[in-house]
């Protein structure tokens, strides 16, 4: 794969489990040849590849990457869902996407990432 946009690195309090140390967000826009599984299985093997340690859900972690759209295709399996069922609820996802892609229309929702971040 191939980045082919990044945004800043933002530091935010912890969503969903607030008492842990702060997190860093950021966007990347990729090109890529893999299919989605082989792109969520791609993730899976960096997140390996960095230590990634089993934690409780929501909790701290080295890293964790995840497929937020896939173009404008809409999965809904178990081991993927696209685009990803909590993006447009939150801002530590909405503000980097919108540095890199303001303009671009949820596919299930209608909306753009401006319009989605503006409303929050
Ligand atoms: P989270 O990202 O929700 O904090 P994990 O990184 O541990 O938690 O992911 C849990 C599971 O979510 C993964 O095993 C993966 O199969 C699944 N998953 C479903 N949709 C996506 C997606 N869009 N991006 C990344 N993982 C996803
Ligand atoms: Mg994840």
């Amino acid at each position: 794969m191939t980045v082919t946009k990044r945004s800043a690195m933002y530091e935010t309090k912890a969503w969903g489990v607030e008492a842990q140390p702060d997190f860093i967000n950021m966007c990347v826009e990729i090109d890529t040849q893999l299919t989605p599984l082989q792109l969520l299985e791609a993730l899976q093997a960096i997140e390996q590849q960095t230590g990634r340690q089993k934690s409780y859900k929501w909790g701290p972690r080295k890293i964790d990457l995840d497929i937020l759209f896939y173009g404008g295709l809409v999965i809904d399996e178990e081991r993927l869902k696209i685009p990803h069922p909590y993006a447009h609820l939150r801002r530590f996802v909405l503000e980097p996407l919108a540095e890199i892609a303001p303009e671009f229309v949820h596919p299930t929702l209608g909306n753009t990432i401006l319009w989605l971040l503006n409303r929050l």
